[in-house]
């Protein structure tokens, strides 16, 4: 008797034993002293559409089985999600080791009132004309950073100067004379 075209045996095909129901009933076609497969794992055999028997293969066969059996896909599949790729464990191990919590934004006090506009400008095109555009947006900046002038003085002065660079000499000439 061929063994892979035999998939039903009541006896052992090694030694001709009587098998139990149970060994049957899993589709072993030898008896325990006979069976080489050493570690089982496995594999849904679909004799039909619906239903199906287990068959113990060795684990390098299953996988190999599974591959090849599509329908086997939902009884068998790997586990997938965050148990699978272990983001469950690095969930836990921040929850159970948080990291440290960032200092609370603390807004600075007001201690120093800005200089007044009309001051600021004067002072900035003052730069400008001596030293250029990027060295009074220099300035304007440090002001700034320095809280001699709110931001939004900060960005009047700057579309000031753009204004400014972006005038003829005359026509700054002529401003100045305003
Ligand atoms: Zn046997």
């Amino acid at each position: 008797m061929d063994k892979t075209s035999r998939r039903y045996t009541t006896v052992c095909l090694e030694c001709d034993v009587d098998l139990s129901k149970e060994r049957i009933h899993l589709g072993y076609t030898t008896c325990l002293d006979c069976s080489d497969t050493k570690k089982y794992s496995s594999h849904t055999i679909y004799p039909h559409k619906t239903g199906g028997y287990i068959q113990p293969v060795s684990s390098e066969k299953s996988d190999e089985l599974k591959r090849l059996d599509r329908r086997s896909v939902n009884g068998n599949k790997r586990a997938k999600g965050i148990f699978s790729d272990r983001s469950w464990d690095r969930w836990l191990k921040q929850y159970y080791n948080p990291p440290p919590k960032k200092p609370k934004y603390v807004p600075k006090p007001v201690t120093n009132i800005y200089i007044p506009y009309r001051e600021v400008i004067r002072t900035i095109v003052e730069k400008y004309d001596k030293s250029g555009y990027d060295a009074a947006c220099q300035l304007t900046q440090s002001l700034y950073s320095n809280d001699r002038i709110s931001l939004i003085n900060k960005s009047k002065i700057m579309n000031e100067l753009a204004s400014l660079q972006m005038m003829t000499t005359k026509q700054r000439r002529w401003m100045k004379k305003l």
